[in-house]
């Protein structure tokens, strides 16, 4: 996910549009038993300020998760708020730090995954009122209903 800068460095103080797909790789995905399902789009507007570059928009990330409470397979959109500044990579101190663009574009994967890391929950589930798995004989309770729950009430 390379931005081109050069019309944001050509008009100092401009917000400019721009769209771009999101790149994340499945491995890091995988603790939240999900993995990307088709395209996913990052959009939103970058500006450079004269020092820094900053851009924030709008990610809609399409997954395709397995919920922690039954077990089946559902489809996942997670939209989330990007908002992230970019200094120069020329007058970078600590790299590990801070986010950095080079020359006239800049490279917002790594901005993009730690924020979609940060925000995504970390326990997913299918639906809000997910009725899960009968712990004695895991039946999915959301289809089907078993005997040891009626021997429960
Ligand atoms: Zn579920
Ligand atoms: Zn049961």
């Amino acid at each position: 996910m390379e931005l081109s800068l050069n019309l944001a460095k050509s008009h100092p103080g401009s917000w400019l549009n721009f769209k771009t797909e999101i790149l994340i790789d499945d491995a890091l995905l995988s603790n939240r038993f999900c993995k990307k399902d088709g395209f996913s789009y990052l959009s939103g507007e970058l500006m450079f300020d004269g020092k820094e570059v900053i851009v924030k928009g709008q990610g809609e990330l399409m997954l395709d998760c397995v919920c922690s409470r039954c077990g089946e397979e559902f489809k996942y959109n997670f939209i989330f708020e990007f908002n992230s500044a970019f200094l120069d990579k020329t007058d970078a101190k600590d790299e590990d730090e801070e986010y950095y663009f080079k020359g006239d574009s800049v490279n917002i994967d790594k901005a993009v995954v730690d924020t979609i890391l940060i925000n995504l929950p970390s326990v997913l589930i299918c639906k809000e009122d997910c009725k899960g798995l009968c712990p004695h004989c895991f039946t999915n309770l959301n289809r089907f209903s078993c005997n040891c729950k009626n021997e429960d009430e």
